[in-house]
């Protein structure tokens, strides 16, 4: 697949389309097709591949190609893939996530959902993530980051995306020049400190906050946490199907 005239890229995101990392991946596409911009209205990380499905969407059109939806990632991509577009897009990408998309993190997160909604669905997808503590302060460096997309749609233009795969790409928050390269990678393990916090609203009710900090990633050198912490690009082939051959041999025993 040649990017260029012609081609028409969907763009989404988790964040919501008024996001700063979803303009920096607009200005990293810019003359690249027929780019449109179908986003969840307000954030909606962690919210996983959740789909709308009792209630109406609706959709508020910004620009002629830039259209929110007031329901989650995956229902931006499957009503602009089957509804907002004039045809199926040749391209999704999702992003630029504020936040890493690492190790086991891709099951709860909305801009790998986008991404694999579109891979369900056969058209290639890549989900770009920017690797920082969204919460403490730093700066993220998204002309870092549209630098790294162009070069994995360079890639992806050449080589095309593996079929029924999702490309989950993380990127460091560092300059470019201190990019230490860029790397395949396997899915690590992410470990969080476990946290629900009790408190009591205004009408004398109890609310819980669930959610606590970042510990580690478990994985060997290939895995993707360890790589992206030490500087280097990752991209993660991720397979729609979850199979996991291993305990499938296991299981086997069970069968009658
Ligand atoms: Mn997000």
């Amino acid at each position: 697949m040649l990017i260029g005239v012609g081609v028409r890229i969907l763009l989404s995101n988790d964040d919501g389309i008024e996001a700063a990392g979803l303009a920096a991946l607009r200005r990293a596409v810019e003359g690249m097709g027929e780019v449109w911009t179908v986003a969840p209205a307000t954030e909606q990380s962690a919210k996983s591949h959740s789909f709308t499905m009792h209630e109406p969407l609706r959709v508020k059109r910004h620009e002629e190609r830039r259209i929110s939806v007031n329901g989650t990632p995956a229902d931006a991509v499957y009503l602009a893939m089957h509804g907002l577009l004039p045809g199926k897009p040749d391209l999704v990408l999702s992003g630029i996530n504020c936040g890493s998309n690492l190790g086991t993190d891709v099951h709860y997160s909305g801009t790998v959902a986008a991404a694999r909604e579109a891979a369900n669905h056969d058209v290639p997808a890549v989900a770009f993530s920017l690797h920082l503590g969204r919460d403490t302060g730093q700066v993220a460096l998204w002309d870092t980051a549209i630098a790294v997309v162009r070069e994995v749609l360079d890639r992806v233009s050449r080589h095309g995306v593996p079929p029924m795969t999702v490309l989950n790409v993380n990127i460091p928050n560092r300059p470019l020049a201190e990019l230490r390269g860029v790397r395949t990678a396997t899915m690590s393990h992410r470990r969080y400190e476990t946290l629900v916090r009790e408190s009591v609203d205004l009408r004398g009710q109890p609310y819980y906050w669930i959610g606590g900090p970042h510990l580690w990633f478990s994985g060997d050198e290939h895995a993707d946490g360890p790589l992206c912490d030490q500087g280097f690009v990752t991209l993660t082939p991720l397979a729609l199907d979850m199979t996991d051959r291993a305990a499938l041999d296991l299981l086997r025993c069970w069968e009658r």
